[in-house]
């Protein structure tokens, strides 16, 4: 995954204040148009990768929920208000009955289903897994094998697989709106902006193709790695690499998303069925928000979704975000300081 924090954001329903004060009260029926439209199911915490600054659930995280528990869930959360899911993890092509549940969330509920996948197993359950996709994340942080390898760590030569991925799902599936996502971290940035060129060169169709770059992120189990290691980079170090990609690749539709762009963006499921919102913590930085466990207790999430402020204050995403340039200098890991 790449969460691949894939992916496109979530839209959260604006309550009224009348609708607030009776969630305060808790004598209203949870029963429709509570659920952000857009939900990031994280079905899986283990990967076929191991990128040190991955953002994904632990990869030794439980998954305890059954294909049919996943269903469920999903045809409740329609009731409730989503429209779309982003299917995520950990590297969700490694749950073997990913095609049933795809096929199950398009066919069967009409919804917008965006799969954020590593790419490693695309080419071999293609056919039981595209024509059910709307939308399809790919990661490549590199413009060469070696290059990327120092952000996918693993044993593939993880770009060539992607640019095989990218062509095959241009050409076989013309349906697919396809984003290539690239983490820009220290290690791979002066390297960044190449990787259009080099996807244009080996003949990629700019149409129905966007290109996504994103500041790397210090959140989750690996937080302390990203802080500690060698990997942040600062707002205006990220926005010069976008302008450098830009005009490099003109033809390409190129966005960016900083890290502080990530809070009230994200509503999560974990593989246990735990959820979380991303926010933005004391330090500065994004952090996940936790609100419940949708199988335990459903009322209980809601309720939090609704007490979280930045759900009261903002009509869309909810917290205004400082400079994330501000965390970036307070923090200051000793081998940046000069
Ligand atoms: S290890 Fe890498 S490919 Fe796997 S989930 Fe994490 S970021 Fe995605």
């Amino acid at each position: 995954m790449f969460r691949a924090m894939r992916r496109t954001t979530s839209t959260f329903f604006k309550p009224s204040n009348a609708s607030l004060h009776k969630l305060a009260s808790s004598q209203v029926s949870f029963s429709s148009h509570v659920f952000p439209s857009t939900v990031d199911l994280n079905l899986i915490g283990r990967c076929n990768l191991n990128c040190t600054w991955c953002w994904g659930p632990d990869h030794q995280a439980a998954e305890p929920i059954s294909l049919n528990k996943w269903k469920e869930l999903v045809t409740d959360l329609q009731k409730k208000g989503t429209k779309s899911v982003i299917i995520t993890g950990g590297e969700p092509l490694l749950k073997r009955w990913l095609p049933d549940l795809i096929k199950y969330i398009k066919t069967d509920l009409n919804m917008r289903v965006t799969l954020s996948t590593n790419g490693i197993l695309l080419r071999r359950r293609a056919k039981d897994i595209l024509p059910y996709v709307d939308d399809l994340g790919l990661p490549l942080d590199g413009p060469s094998n070696d290059i990327n390898k120092i952000m996918r760590i693993g044993k593939f030569d993880h770009f060539d697989i992607v640019l095989d991925a990218i062509k095959h799902v241009q050409t076989e599936y013309p349906q697919i709106d396809l984003t290539v996502r690239t983490v820009v971290a220290r290690p791979n940035m002066e390297f960044v902006p190449e990787i259009g060129k080099v996807l244009l060169d080996a003949g990629v169709n700019p149409e129905k193709f966007r290109w996504k770059l994103y500041q790397v992120n210090p959140i989750g189990p690996r937080k302390k790695d990203i802080l500690e290691g060698n990997w942040l980079i600062s707002l205006a170090e990220f926005n010069h690499i976008i302008e450098k990609a830009k005009k490099l690749n003109p033809k390409l539709n190129i966005c960016a998303q900083p890290y502080d762009r990530h809070a009230g963006r994200y509503f999560m499921i974990f593989p246990d069925g735990a959820t979380h919102v991303i926010d933005k913590g004391p330090d500065g930085f994004p952090c996940e928000r936790p609100l419940g466990n949708v199988f335990e207790d459903m009322e209980k999430v809601i309720k939090n979704l609704f007490n979280q402020s930045y759900l009261a204050n903002n009509d869309s995403h909810g917290v205004t975000l400082n400079d994330s340039s501000s965390a970036f200098s307070e923090y200051r890991p000793r081998r940046y300081q000069k």
